[in-house]
């Protein structure tokens, strides 16, 4: 059995009572000193609009310089006061606030709002090299963790999926700012909406996992994860380069995303579509067949036949020609065919399995095998067999 809907039972007792830290309005966390981005904080960095971001306060707030002493405090700031540079001069509203790097802190508790959006943690401003301001959001891994889970799964999947999903997301955003040094907002790195999109579930998913990470080799891992693997997962070295040497090397059997809508599907492309995805000059098609051969699964290689000539393709680099900018109904959800390709009426009819790249977590399947009572861990040594769950000190 799972402990997890006993403890989520409780929490939600006390939380309703006011008096647990895993409530949404928990006390803030504390904040790093002035220009230092300890251990455990990431940076993201968030877009603007090309006239420039807008900043917000719903507390008294204060910016600091590169010198460490406060310039500017404010009780309150509206929510859409202009953020500008003139020359080496940076203004927010009327106010000028001096030359970058700057910090603007929240003070008792405060939230910073940019655009619509409200953000733990703090902002930084930085020379953006075109003579404009970059706006960077300093945030603890959990802060962010909260705004970064309701965007990746919904509340219904469950808390023990849940917090399989928060090890594999901060596993992924360590690993990624570790490599690059900061993070972007949106699916290029996780999809991050700030303190607005936090559920309670999902927060608490992240407070009963925090700090826990996967590791390989005493190295946090990027742990790719996915909507539905359709009954199988991928290799990371068949879909991404340069990924991680003996962890996510192999493949792993999933049948607990069966619930998923993305299960099943059947897609017909065009046949001009087919061909400009191989580099065949446009021709009718007379021939897709996979290498190896194996239904389902996940072939290597799509090799198509048209006009009397035959060219072929890493099967992962074929999804994404055939993909890439078409609507979705029209795009190959998935490198797990069910069937044998055929060829109807000059276009190309694939069946298949699952939705996204295959690697690590499957979504659905860790909702479902939760479902049957498996508790995060055990997920998570599922979908990552080769790494080690640590917590980081
Ligand atoms: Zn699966």
């Amino acid at each position: 059995m799972t402990p997890g809907p006993l403890r989520l039972a409780a929490g939600l007792l006390v939380c309703v009572l006011g008096a647990v830290p895993s409530c949404a309005d928990t006390p803030p966390t504390r904040l790093p000193r002035v220009g230092e981005r300890p251990a455990g904080w990431v940076d993201v960095r968030l877009a603007a609009p090309d006239d420039g971001p807008r900043l917000g306060a719903d507390r008294a707030w204060e910016v600091w310089d590169g010198d460490g002493e406060v310039v500017h405090a404010g009780d309150r700031l509206a929510w859409d006061t202009v953020l500008a540079r003139e020359g080496d001069v940076v203004r927010l509203g009327d106010v000028p606030l001096g030359g970058l790097p700057l910090e603007v802190r929240p003070v008792d508790g405060g939230t910073l709002r940019v655009g619509s959006r409200r953000y733990r943690g703090l902002l930084r401003l930085e020379d953006d090299g075109r003579g404009g301001v970059r706006v960077v959001n300093r945030v603890s891994i959990e802060d962010y963790l909260r705004g970064v889970l309701p965007g990746e799964m919904p509340d219904r999947f469950g808390l023990e999926a849940l917090k399989a999903q928060a090890v594999a997301a901060r596993s992924y955003a360590l690993a990624e700012a570790a490599q690059r040094g900061w993070l972007h907002p949106d699916v290029r790195s996780q999809v991050y909406k700030g303190r607005d999109a936090e559920t309670w579930l999902a927060s608490e998913a992240v407070r009963q996992t925090a700090g826990q990470v996967l590791t390989h080799e005493g190295r946090v891992i990027p742990a790719w994860f996915q909507s539905t693997c359709g009954g199988g997962t991928a290799r990371a070295q068949d879909v991404f380069l340069d990924p991680p040497d003996g962890v996510l090397d192999r493949r792993v059997v999933c049948a607990d995303c069966r619930d998923s809508p993305t299960w099943s599907w059947t897609r017909s492309l065009d046949g001009a579509v087919v061909c400009a995805a191989v580099g065949l000059p446009e021709a009718p098609l007379e021939e897709v067949r996979t290498e190896p051969g194996l239904y389902p699964g996940r072939p290597d290689r799509v090799v198509v036949v048209a006009g009397g000539l035959e060219a072929s393709v890493p099967a992962v680099d074929f999804r994404d020609r055939v993909s890439k900018g078409r609507p979705w109904d029209a795009q190959l959800l998935s490198t797990r065919w069910a069937a044998p390709p055929r060829v109807e009426e000059g276009r190309l009819v694939v069946e298949g399995h699952g939705w996204g790249h295959g690697v690590g977590l499957c979504q659905y399947g860790a909702r479902g095998f939760a479902r049957r009572g498996a508790g995060y861990r055990v997920i998570l040594r599922r979908y990552y067999p080769d790494a080690r769950l640590v917590e980081l000190s």
